[in-house]
């Protein structure tokens, strides 16, 4: 459980977010969505751990966690880049996600093979992260953040280098990955469609302030405020 309470950030004398309130409960799909600029990369990071708290409080269970390093969270966050390492084959950027387990070759190759099945990537695992499709890349993104077996993923926008139909399809591939995990997921989109299809609960952000927190249907149904009902009215 991630509870985020009157959280704010300045950066210099600007603020970039203002009174952020979230409470997500375990095994949720939260998404964040709003325009560029709204705070939605930076409220991920501080749930990362990679940027500090101006103001407010948050928590991990039971824990106050502003502020604590990245290290002891047991999250896994998945960019938009994918940040794999060029010069390692699949094997090897998966395996890499286990580097500060203090595991047998075995446990590791177990554990590579049964990502790798769930991923299907399988017959791609000497290969390098050059000689992949777009797509594949992303499996193997997303393969590295769960072969850790964390308790939160964060995904920032890993969808946007995709092209529209492999988009769709690696949407329900990370939910069906979500579902099996058993893990809490925060996902950022500017993308309205993959926010109402994928979230749970979606807050939409605007100028640093959540707008309105709620399901699917609350936001189609009840908008907050017109902010609300045009951004998720209108296709991207
Ligand atoms: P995008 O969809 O374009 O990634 P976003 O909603 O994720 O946007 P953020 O990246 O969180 O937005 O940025 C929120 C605001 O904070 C922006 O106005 C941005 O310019 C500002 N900002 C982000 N990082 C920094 C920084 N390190 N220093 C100063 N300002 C920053």
């Amino acid at each position: 459980r991630i509870r985020i309470s009157n959280v704010e950030k300045d950066y210099g004398n600007l603020t970039v977010l203002k009174d952020c309130n979230i409470d997500i409960a375990h095994g949720e799909f939260v998404v964040l969505v709003g325009p560029s600029g709204s705070g939605k990369t930076t409220l991920l990071r501080m749930i990362a751990g990679l940027e500090t708290i101006s103001r407010g409080d948050m928590m991990f269970d039971d824990l106050w966690v502003n502020n604590v390093d990245v290290g002891d969270r047991n999250i896994a966050m998945v960019f938009q880049n994918y940040g794999l390492y060029p010069h390692m084959t699949v094997y090897d950027n998966m395996a890499f996600g286990l580097r500060r387990r203090r595991l047998s070759k075995a446990e590791i190759d177990g554990k590579v093979r049964r990502i790798a099945t769930l991923l299907s990537l399988d017959g791609l695992l000497g290969r390098r992260p050059r000689q992949l499709s777009g797509g594949q890349r992303q499996r193997v993104a997303l393969g590295r953040a769960i072969i850790r077996d964390p308790e939160v993923f964060l995904l920032d926008e890993p969808l946007s280098n995709l092209d529209a139909q492999l988009r769709v399809q690696m949407r329900s591939e990370i939910m069906n990955v979500h579902r099996s995990v058993d893990a809490t997921a925060v996902y950022v989109t500017h993308d309205q469609v993959e926010a109402m299809t994928m979230g749970d609960r979606i807050a939409v952000m605007n100028q640093g302030r959540i707008q309105q927190i709620g399901t699917p249907e609350d936001l189609y149904d009840r908008p907050r405020n017109l902010f609300v009902a045009t951004f998720i009215g209108t296709p991207s």
